[in-house]
């Protein structure tokens, strides 16, 4: 089989996130197949008869971003349908109009979220375990191009949230059949982890199997904890990832998400033990958490834990774009500390990009721009105000720019965006059938918010 050649050309800027951390001014990308078989400053490719050529003129090229915690599969429907006054009480809304949703109505949401996060620059995610129809949202992740890690979502306790409790049994024997199912599918696109749900409604016995069962298949697994800052007292009198120590539910192949509030005690465990942590400034702020002050951002990367972003959900954080939670991440610290060289753009970029693949374990594929990697490729147009003027690339991706001027995204070598236009979709109609979907939804469950403003 010959190759497909692509030949990204003539680049403002390529930040490769390499090693040195090379930023390549006036470059070229060959991309063959999947993966990258060149980069430099204006290789000669005149001999070359690729496939394709993509002018990069004015463009700064990133490495795909990676958000490592954001449910796709349910908040498009009914995004910004909760009042903010509404506090924490919109979890179980959440829960209860999920659960309402045909196999069908997932597929076309999560398809949404996916055409969002594409559009401006995530190309691998973690949908923390929520989907339940993953045999059929498939046709989502293929027709997508989406680089995806997914599980099923298992607890072993009664909970106020509808989510099924398996006994102990049956969550091994449904997370093995899942990830023996589809880890490794679409061409390896799609990875497939242990997801237990929090340490509040899974049993520690649960936890430490389904870490045993992860280590035996090779994969990972992800678990929330506390996303609200506090830990639930009367579930546990330890701090939770201290406990989840005890459990052995923590190692290389673990990205906890959230966890606000980490004692100086739990870093000290994350660190030992090489855990990593997904953080989603989004989804504090929102919910009023004190990011800046609850979140050592610092302290963890100083301990060396890896740190990876997430947004968390459509209708909680209702930002999905990682970009967002770059600029928060790198912001905030600054703001709480009131030191402005806390969290510089560079370190920002990388918790978006390769140290989000190092947290996921998927930084020998992708994360950086390098000979012999994924082609997982962001191309941004900084012929546009909000990039302007541009002399420090990492500073204006970071603190000026966001995700509207992703022009052209590509991920395992393919074009999946291209000059502002998903190709794998008809976006209009998508739009317009998950709208239906939502107001379905709310009519269903006879749910409905009323908004502060009159609508006339
Ligand atoms: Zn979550």
């Amino acid at each position: 089989m010959s190759d497909n050649q692509i030949l990204i050309h003539n680049a403002a800027y390529i930040i490769t996130m390499d090693y040195e951390r090379r930023i390549i001014k006036n470059g070229s990308i060959l991309i063959e197949n999947d993966r990258i078989a060149a980069l430099g400053k204006m290789l000669d490719f005149s001999q070359l008869n690729v496939d394709k050529v993509i002018n990069a003129q004015d463009m700064v090229i990133t490495p795909g971003f990676v958000n490592g915690h954001c449910h796709i599969s349910y908040a498009h429907a009914t995004r910004g349908i909760f009042p903010d006054d509404l506090g924490n009480d919109y979890l179980v809304n959440v829960f209860r109009l999920q659960d309402s949703m045909s196999p069908k109505e997932e597929l076309l949401t999560s398809l949404l979220a996916i055409t969002e996060l594409l559009s401006y620059g995530t190309t691998t995610i973690m949908d923390p375990g929520s989907t339940k129809h993953v045999d059929l949202c498939m046709d989502a992740y293929e027709e997508s191009g989406i680089r995806l890690i997914t599980g099923i979502q298992v607890t072993d306790r009664e909970n106020p949230y509808r989510m099924a409790v398996y006994s102990h049994d049956d969550a091994i024997r449904t997370t093995e059949s899942f990830i023996t199912e589809y880890n490794g599918s679409l061409e390896g696109r799609v990875y497939a982890w242990a997801m237990p749900f929090s340490p509040e409604y899974v049993g520690g016995t649960l936890l430490r199997e389904l870490k045993l069962l992860s280590d035996q298949l090779n994969v990972g697994s992800t678990l929330h904890v506390n996303n609200a800052g506090k830990f639930n007292s009367n579930v546990s009198t330890e701090p939770p990832v201290v406990a989840l120590e005890r459990h052995g539910f923590c190692g290389a192949n673990v990205a906890l998400a959230h966890c606000v509030g980490l004692s100086d005690q739990e870093i000290a465990s994350l660190s030992s033990t090489g855990t990593a942590v997904i953080t989603c400034p989004t989804n504090v702020v929102k919910n009023g958490g004190g990011y800046g002050k609850n979140f050592p951002l610092s302290e963890l990367l100083d301990a060396s834990v890896r740190v990876g972003l997430g947004t968390d959900a459509g209708n909680n954080s209702n930002l999905l774009e990682t970009n967002r939670s770059m600029y928060l991440a790198a912001v905030l610290i600054k703001d709480a500390t009131g030191d402005a060289a806390q969290i510089p753009a560079e370190k920002a970029l990388e918790l978006a990009t390769i140290d989000g693949a190092k947290a996921l374990g998927l930084d020998s594929e992708i994360g950086s721009l390098e000979v012999g990697k994924k082609a997982d490729i962001v191309m941004y147009d900084t012929l546009r105000p909000e990039w302007q003027s541009l002399f420090n690339p990492v500073n204006s991706l970071v603190y000026n720019a966001d995700g509207r001027s992703v022009k052209t995204v590509m991920v395992d070598g393919r074009v999946v965006i291209e000059d502002y236009v998903p190709k794998f979709v008809d976006t209009e109609k998508l739009i317009r059938q998950v709208q239906d979907i939502g107001a379905d939804m709310m009519n269903r469950n006879k749910m409905s918010f009323p908004q502060k403003w009159p609508i006339v």
